[in-house]
């Protein structure tokens, strides 16, 4: 089946070498799935690529479509793939679950949710021991929300600009980004405080000064107690957006203040994504009364985990509260086999470094090509911003397009996103190397060029 991306000219940037060659594909043409895939999945979804592009197999960092041709994942599935396509441990540990047992009910007794909600426990700091697994970060948010509201006995809930919590209708209610929103009910009690983004935000990158609005808010837009306060600690769909220095500690206690509790989403960034540290709050030094996580937690498997202090938790204990798959052995096993690869491989450490060079390369071609106006991050999580012009920084929208669909043709699968559709998302699985740095670089410098 005759591949529909623009070939790659000869001098175009090798991709390191890889020993795996995947088996041959045998289902379906790529226009046959295109046109089922138009007839009766949401066709929407095409406005990423003009030619869209199949993915059948995928090994690590890598990715081939179904004539074989490789590609440098840049975006591990949306930042589900934490620690590489099938990785052996985690096949392993899925197979040797699968073969065994695939699904009961939460009222047995299973040791591989047991032992995994000990070990993720074991994860967390301060007093945050009482661990519910669902499978998505739409009902982490959900459950986060509704404990924060029934522990406070308040309502009001503060929540950022440019956030993204998911797209259930309570937690639509808390984004902060016009392209995700529907026009129906939403966001009762939710309020939307100033996005602390140290490119574009209005306090450029003072944290209390952030706060202070949000203090602000408080006593203008509420009763004056809230239930909570919601945040990202990278904003990732929002398009990989550090919080400005010193924000979260401002803006906990400010919360706090107003009888609220502090809910961290780190759907994108925990796991040892930032490098810096395990969980992406450690950065500014806060520890949350509540934790959400989703995505890498599973490798890619449907799970996700609310992690909450005993005394949160007591809310749940006198009414009954379930979720059919959440915690499903399956995804349970796939969750330990993570936690202990991201141990035992450096992953943590392999994000600083390779997101270090990461950040030197970006940083040189932001030198050499002046449509990019903002490179940002932490570890393998990381944002690259094109504008048409640095001082008025008007989103370069249409270039953003261009260059994400040449490098596909290149070999390297970008995430693309932020309000206005103009930043580049590296979020690659976490075993990425520097050879895998030094081939985005070579091709994201050659797509720009060609601009
Ligand atoms: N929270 C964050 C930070 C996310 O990035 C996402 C999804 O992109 C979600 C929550 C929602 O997760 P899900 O799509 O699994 O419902």
């Amino acid at each position: 089946h005759a591949s529909q991306a623009a070939p790659a000219p000869a001098e175009a940037p090798q991709l390191p070498p890889f020993d795996y060659t995947p088996p041959p594909y045998t289902g379906p043409p790529k226009e046959e799935v295109l046109a089922l895939r138009k007839k009766f999945l949401n066709p929407a979804i095409f406005h990423h690529f003009k030619q869209p592009v199949m993915i059948v197999d995928g090994k690590m960092q890598y990715l081939f479509d179904e004539t074989g041709r490789r590609y440098l994942d840049a975006f591990g599935g949306i930042v589900t793939v934490s620690v590489g396509h099938c990785h052996p441990e985690v096949n392993a540990a899925v197979i040797e679950q699968t073969q065994r047992l695939q699904h009961t009910t939460s009222i047995y007794l299973h040791h591989q949710i047991a032992e995994y909600a000990a070990e993720l426990a074991a994860k967390m700091p301060g007093n945050l021991k009482n661990v519910y697994f669902v499978n998505s970060g739409s009902e982490a948010n959900d459950m986060a929300m509704m404990m924060a509201r029934l522990y406070t006995g308040a309502h009001d809930i503060i929540t950022l600009r440019n956030a993204y919590h998911g797209l259930s209708e309570a937690t639509m209610g808390l984004l902060g980004q016009h392209t995700w929103k529907f026009p129906v009910p939403q966001g009762a009690g939710v309020h939307h405080a100033l996005n602390p983004n140290p490119y574009r935000g209005v306090f450029g990158n003072d944290g209390p000064a952030y706060a202070r609005d949000v203090a602000d808010l408080i006593s203008a837009a509420t009763p004056g107690r809230v239930a909570g306060f919601i945040h990202e600690t990278v904003q990732g769909v929002g398009g990989a957006v550090p919080l400005a220095d010193g924000y979260l500690p401002a803006v906990y206690k400010t919360v706090r203040e107003a009888g609220g509790v502090c809910i961290a989403d780190e759907v994108q960034t925990g796991f040892g994504r930032t490098g810096s540290a395990y969980w992406g709050f450690q950065n500014q030094g806060v520890v949350p009364d509540i934790v959400t996580m989703a995505k890498g937690i599973g490798n890619g498997l449907p799970l996700a985990a609310v992690v909450t202090t005993p005394e949160i938790a007591q809310v749940l204990a006198s009414r009954l509260h379930f979720n059919t798959y959440g915690g499903n052995p399956v995804s349970c096993a796939a969750g330990r086999a993570v936690l202990r690869v991201v141990e035992n491989e450096g992953l943590q450490q392999n994000c600083a470094d390779v997101g270090g060079h990461l950040l030197l390369k970006l940083r040189a071609l932001q030198a050499k090509h002046s449509i990019i106006g903002d490179v940002r991050g932490m570890g393998l999580m990381v944002g690259v911003e094109l504008v048409k012009d640095r001082d008025t920084k008007e989103p370069a929208v249409h270039e953003t397009a261009v260059v994400f669909e040449r490098c596909k043709d290149l070999g390297l699968l970008l995430g693309k996103g932020g309000l206005y559709g103009n930043v580049f998302r590296v979020k690659p699985p976490m075993c990425w190397t520097h050879a895998d740095v030094d081939f985005l670089a070579a091709v994201l410098d050659q797509a720009l060029s060609e601009l």
